[in-house]
């Protein structure tokens, strides 16, 4: 479970340039919730992941995972915890790496056997596997570099490598929002796939709006870093995207 208690992020505090991302949210994100993140343009759904992941720190307030207070752990720490994908497919991935190779640097630091090894025949048989599940014919590419993929591909070999030891928490920021609306359609798939298998903690930055309503078990609307309305799973069922739409209109 990850809690929230109280939390706040100030940038440029005390300045003319003052600006409270987050305002004293707080939240509570049961194992196995699939939660939808919608808001306008910096309502502050990009800094509630980042405190998450640990990328910048909180000004006040508290963090919990599984009860243990998280708030100032660094972000290299949460690392393992934590997969990760943004907008940019090119995030995430060492382009003049092969796909076998950054498979086998996601596996090995969510296994935490150091940095880099070399890659085991019996893990090399488990990249082909998890591969082959996500049908883009990747299995067969195991040495073409990763610079050489579509956006769409490498999307879903970030998104392979971000739960290749499943993380405890998913953050997917926007993460279909670069891609053409058939791709878009594909990485959603699998990755509901995966969620869904590995029943993983996910929170989801989206725009769109259907999209905040067919995924996942719950949806909440930010707006200047505020929480301005949770929709549980029932609520959510009776909810059109029109209303959905009024209701970010709104605030
Ligand atoms: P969203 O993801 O909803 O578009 P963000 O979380 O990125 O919004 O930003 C929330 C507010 O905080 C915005 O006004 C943004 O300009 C500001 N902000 C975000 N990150 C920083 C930063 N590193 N330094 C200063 N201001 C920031």
């Amino acid at each position: 479970m990850l809690e929230f208690i109280d939390v706040s992020v100030c940038f440029h505090s005390g300045t003319a340039d003052e600006k409270m991302a987050l305002d004293h949210v707080s939240l509570r994100i049961e194992d196995g919730d699939f939660i939808c993140v919608l808001g306008t343009n910096g309502a502050g759904k990009s800094t509630l992941l980042n405190v998450i992941s640990g990328a910048i720190p909180v000004t006040s307030g508290k963090i919990l995972l599984d009860g243990e207070d998280i708030t100032h752990l660094p972000e290299h720490k949460r690392a393992r915890a934590i997969g990760r994908l943004f907008q940019d497919p090119l995030k995430g991935t060492a382009p003049n790496m092969t796909i076998e190779e950054n498979l086998g640097l996601a596996y090995s630091r969510g296994k935490r056997a150091g940095f880099h090894r070399a890659i085991k025949k019996k893990d090399r048989r488990f990249f082909i596997e998890k591969l082959s599940a996500l049908h883009l014919g990747l299995e067969e590419r195991l040495k073409t570099k990763v610079g050489l993929l579509s956006g769409g591909q490498r999307q879903a070999l970030t998104l392979l490598m971000a739960t290749i030891v499943t993380p405890k928490l998913l953050l997917l920021d926007e993460h279909t929002a670069a891609l053409d609306p058939k791709t878009a359609a594909s990485i959603m798939e699998i990755s509901e796939e995966i969620i869904k298998q590995h029943q993983i903690t996910t929170l989801m930055i989206t725009h769109n709006i259907s999209q905040a309503l067919l995924y996942g078990n719950k949806t909440i609307i930010l707006n200047e870093g505020k929480i301005v309305k949770v929709l549980e799973k029932e609520e959510r069922k009776q909810t059109s995207v029109e209303d959905l739409l009024a209701m970010y209109d709104f605030v």
